[in-house]
């Protein structure tokens, strides 16, 4: 037996590129070929980091002069043109225009990171230590992160007492028999229910490992509004379901709250770069210098790309129009595969173009993403049971490359459910594009 490097010399721990067992060298858009020059469909979008698709021209260009012209790559958290143009940008294209006086916190490059900050804020301000968050909410692997992650795989590994943190059902938790808020009302006036008072409310508004669970506008008010009332603070976690996967900038505009704390990674700079921030009302951003402190605070690659991102998708309302219509299809979509494939997909889940089938069986949807990838379709799972095939394509996909996909899709789904005889005839067109990309 012949292993590969990656088989020798990578940790077991790597888990991406066992479900999709290629080796992968270019991409464009919604598009990534692997080195034996087979072209997939990308519906997995980096897990979100890659919204604007891969490569995309209008952040690769001042990427490349940005780089040719001997800027500032790593600055540590210091002054530099790129930060300065980010932050003009965010100040006039996504805060100001939406009335939000925050402040912007830039963290360790990863998720996780801008997590553990944003809770480490919340104590610190507040000067308590319970954090509420939601039963399957997923913020990451790192101790604190993973304490506010409900997912027993992950937490498990942590190898401490994950403490800190109290989990309450999240929207719609048991299939809706419980009204989750007055629960949680409720224990936060009984003063013998046992919960500490909490620093801060941490959740998503679309729960992307999860399984695209969606908190619906009137929950998320309501949520705000108890809150305020128990001056707790609100911290909303946009990694996954920000920078528009869900058809507005940040998740929670439709429901029109204001957090006190945004958290934001993956696809803020726009071009898969490792950046993140946390965004923090005014009066709360009480941190001292370098408290909260990491070498790589300032990815001015980053900064660049994450300026153009903003510019080039942020500055109307043409991309936000165009994922609600690319919505609207794709919802059309998976309403007709619930209609097919009754008792095997049980129904549609998430918002935006976040969105999934709950499929009644886990190992059925694990053949049919399997199935997907051999047909040249990259396609994730998510949920407690990996029981949600997730379609996560970058949201400036093209209709005729949405539709591409879905026709994989669809006939993987009829061969695993064996509904055949509308199964449509799988995609041929992978030597012809393969020739113009390579
Ligand atoms: N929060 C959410 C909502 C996420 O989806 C993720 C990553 N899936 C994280 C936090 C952690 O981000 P990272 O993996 O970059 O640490």
């Amino acid at each position: 037996m012949v292993y590969s490097i990656f088989e020798s010399l990578e940790s077991e721990s790597r888990s991406y590129s066992r479900a999709y067992p290629a080796t992968f060298s270019k991409a464009i858009g919604s598009e990534i070929w692997s080195t034996d020059g087979k072209r997939y469909i990308d519906f997995l979008a980096g897990c979100g980091s890659l919204n604007y698709g891969h490569n995309p021209p209008a952040l690769k260009a001042p990427l490349i002069e940005y780089i040719t012209n001997d800027s500032i790559a790593q600055g540590l958290d210091m002054q530099t043109a790129s930060k300065e143009r980010l932050l003009q940008v965010m100040s006039d294209l996504l805060l100001r225009p939406r009335g939000l006086d925050y402040v912007v916190q830039f963290t360790g490059p990863t998720g996780a990171n801008a997590v553990e900050s944003a809770m480490k804020l919340a104590r610190k301000v507040t000067g308590r230590t319970n954090i509420v968050c939601f039963t399957n909410g997923y913020h990451g692997v790192s101790l604190g992160a993973l304490a506010a992650t409900g997912n027993q795989y992950n937490r498990s590994a942590a190898g401490l007492p994950l403490t800190g943190t109290t989990f309450m059902p999240y929207d719609g938790y048991m299939n809706g028999a419980i009204n989750s808020l007055e629960y949680f009302s409720h224990v936060l006036n009984d003063k013998s229910s046992g919960l500490e008072m909490p620093a801060a409310v941490l959740l998503e508004t679309v729960q992307g490992e999860g399984g695209l669970n969606a908190a619906s506008n009137a929950w998320l008010r309501k949520l705000e509004y108890i809150c305020k009332a128990h001056e707790i603070l609100l911290i909303v976690d946009d990694i996954q379901a920000g920078c528009g996967r869900t058809g507005t900038f940040f998740s929670f505009e439709p429901a029109k709250i204001q957090p006190d704390i945004v958290t934001l990674s993956k696809s803020f700079s726009g071009f898969g770069l490792p950046l993140s921030a946390v965004l923090i009302k005014r009066s709360l951003d009480q941190w001292r210098p370098a408290e909260h402190n990491g070498t790589f605070r300032g990815n001015n690659h980053a900064f660049v790309t994450a300026a153009a991102a903003i510019e080039t998708y942020w500055k109307n309302s043409e991309l936000s129009n165009n994922i609600a219509i690319q919505s609207t299809r794709i919802d059309d979509w998976l309403t007709r595969q619930i209609i097919k494939h009754q008792g095997d997909i049980v129904k549609s889940k998430g918002r935006g173009m976040m969105r999934g089938l709950l499929c009644a069986d886990p190992d059925k949807a694990a053949r049919v993403t399997k199935l997907a990838f051999e047909q040249g379709l990259i396609i994730e799972r998510s949920g407690p049971q990996d029981e949600v095939i997730k379609l996560f394509m970058p949201i400036t996909t093209s209709d005729e490359l949405i539709d591409e996909g879905l026709e994989i899709l669809e006939h993987c789904l009829n061969l695993v459910f064996h509904k055949d005889i509308a199964s449509p005839t799988p995609p041929v067109r992978q030597e012809v594009v393969l020739q113009q990309a390579i």
